[in-house]
């Protein structure tokens, strides 16, 4: 079982917990009316003037003048963001942080502890009411995409549970936008056929549906029969790396090979199809000083992205101007692909088919079949096999 909890309108209740006579009343956060911001976050008295976050805060004032703006303050948010984690992990050691404000937790096994399901959820709304003073809202169910939807449903500061035997007659009569990852584009194109509840959208033929939204017509099927982002459970993180022959200050030959083992972490996570959201760059200087860093990005699997973000690391850790012994790239925190928004994105379409016809091509003719240009100077120091480079310490670890 995972339950999902979301802290309710985040930022503002941030502000109202340090500022109760903020408490009740029409509170935005994200900007003053006459910057050019938008709204992040709006509490409730606020939405009911129909503001929303991502609205820009000049159509907000318009929309209600009255309304309190404030700049925000992401100290004291991610202050907020850290109590909330740690209050989660007192629950169960499975807790896997989405968001600032946003995380499920794997409850399996925590009965004996914290009693059934309900009764854990009710201990732990009342403890986050108790210290942070701020309402949270809680989804339980079988996988995390049914909790999540449940958490929704259940806003603001609800409890919901969804046992396996009531999926179906709690997701039929909602709205499709309730399902997660229903955009826009294609809410306007579902509106058009006419279709508005997940029951008729489930009644239409298939091939109506899967004209109407593609691939994430596949999706929808995939987590309503229990498929779920739960692979992202069994595998923490993808990485490579590897020992020098020769320790090597040749910026060329260092990017070149970084370049390289971005490309095998890369592969072997559209293999499984994740999409990574860290990138970590691992450097071992002649003198054993080992120096690590990451950042974060947008879910993705695809190296060009990857090696950018990645790149720009380096360059830091290259500033100490010593001989590199080692290099290493890992991959963590991952998303299902195709559960992602993202792979709308045209941009990133674009490269996953390039990336997913190159695997292909791999597969048959060897991975050094193809290769970027600014790795050839890898040829000149590594032999070539038809698995690719055979490095002085190849490191396969997951
Ligand atoms: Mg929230």
């Amino acid at each position: 079982m995972y339950l999902c909890a979301d802290l309710d309108a985040f930022f503002v209740s941030v502000e109202q917990a340090l500022n109760p006579s903020l408490k009740g009343k029409p509170v935005i956060v994200g900007g003053l009316p006459h910057q050019r911001g938008v709204v992040a976050s709006a509490s409730y008295e606020a939405r009911k003037f129909g503001i929303h976050s991502g609205m820009p805060t000049a159509q907000a004032y318009r929309l209600c003048p009255k309304a309190i703006f404030l700049r925000g303050n992401f100290r004291s948010y991610a202050w907020y963001s850290d109590r909330f984690y740690e209050i989660l992990g007192s629950y169960s050691p499975d807790v896997d942080m989405v968001s600032i404000d946003e995380a499920y937790i794997n409850i399996h096994g925590t009965q004996r502890l914290f009693g059934p399901p309900l009764a854990l959820a009710q201990k732990l709304k009342t403890e986050i009411k108790t210290n942070l003073n701020i309402p949270v809202s809680i989804g339980i169910a079988r996988t995390k995409i049914f909790s999540k939807i449940a958490c929704d449903q259940s806003k603001p500061d609800g409890l919901l549970l969804v046992s396996q035997a009531n999926e179906m007659s709690f997701l039929s009569p909602l709205n499709v936008r309730a399902l997660p990852g229903i955009g826009p584009k294609h809410m306007e194109i579902l509106k058009n056929l006419n279709i508005n509840t997940v029951e008729e959208l489930l009644a239409t033929p298939d091939w109506v549906a899967e004209t109407a939204l593609g691939n994430y017509y596949k999706v929808i099927k995939f987590f309503i029969h229990g498929g779920d982002y739960q692979i992202t459970d069994s595998i923490k993180s993808v990485s490579r790396e590897t020992t020098l022959a020769e320790d090597t200050i040749s910026k060329e030959l260092i990017y070149a090979l970084f370049l390289y083992l971005t490309e095998r972490a890369c592969n072997t996570l559209r293999e499984q199809q994740l999409l990574a959201k860290t990138v970590t760059v691992k450097i071992r200087f002649s003198d054993f000083k080992t120096v690590s860093k990451r950042t974060k990005m947008d879910p993705n699997n695809a190296q060009q992205i990857i090696f950018e973000h990645g790149a720009k690391i380096l360059e830091t850790l290259l500033k100490e101007k010593k001989r590199v012994r080692l290099i290493g790239v890992a991959l963590s925190r991952f998303d299902y692909d195709g559960l992602q928004p993202s792979i709308f994105k045209v941009k990133e379409e674009r490269l996953n088919r390039l990336n997913y016809a190159l695997d292909k091509a791999r597969v048959k003719f060897g991975f050094n079949c193809l290769f970027p240009a600014n790795t050839t100077i890898l040829k000149r120091h590594f032999k070539d096999t038809e698995h690719g480079y055979s490095l002085h310490t190849p490191s396969l670890s997951q």
